[in-house]
């Protein structure tokens, strides 16, 4: 930005300079004078127009870095706005995952997202996929492909293609 303010103020200077050489070249009546003088305008000219191509160069950089800034700043607000309506629940035996709010539960169905994703600023449900031995519910995250454990670990169900097997003895 300094910089910037720099060039153009530079810019500013030497165009002053060729308008005063232009204003004391009215009075030459010496060609060769006349000529010297045009030759150092010519010069003045050309390193104005460097410093205004810097100066238009600064400015559209400082206008592609407040776009950018502006494009993260509305990707922060809209993901706030769709963090607020999740919660963190413990399912169980400190298995974690966000779980819509109850009363967002109205307008969609309620739903769990991936804690990983989540930390990521990515809203990714966990899908179902099957219930281990142990009744902990196993989810399948669409985002990162994790598969996530939920809920607290219960005592095995007699599997009935095998002889009951008694835990203790
Ligand atoms: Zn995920």
């Amino acid at each position: 930005m300094k910089l910037g303010i720099e060039v153009i103020g530079n810019t500013v200077d030497t165009l002053q300079s060729i308008s005063q050489m232009i204003s004391s070249t009215a009075e030459l009546e010496d060609v060769s004078a006349l000529k010297k003088k045009l030759g150092e305008m010519s010069s003045l000219v050309l390193a104005a127009h460097g410093k205004a191509v810097a100066a238009q160069v600064e400015v559209m950089k400082m206008m592609l870095e407040n776009f950018d800034l502006h494009a993260q700043l509305m990707q922060v607000d809209r993901w706030e706005g769709v963090a607020a309506r999740y919660r963190l629940k413990d399912f169980g035996g400190q298995t974690f995952a966000y779980e819509l709010k109850p009363e967002y539960a109205v307008s969609e169905p309620a739903h769990t997202i991936c804690p990983h994703c989540f930390e990521n600023q990515r809203k990714s449900l966990l899908q179902f996929l099957y219930e281990t031995a142990t009744l902990q519910r196993v989810f399948k995250c669409g985002g990162c492909s994790q598969e996530i454990t939920l809920g607290l670990q219960s005592v095995s169900r007699p599997d009935s293609s095998n002889s009951y097997t008694p835990e203790f003895y």
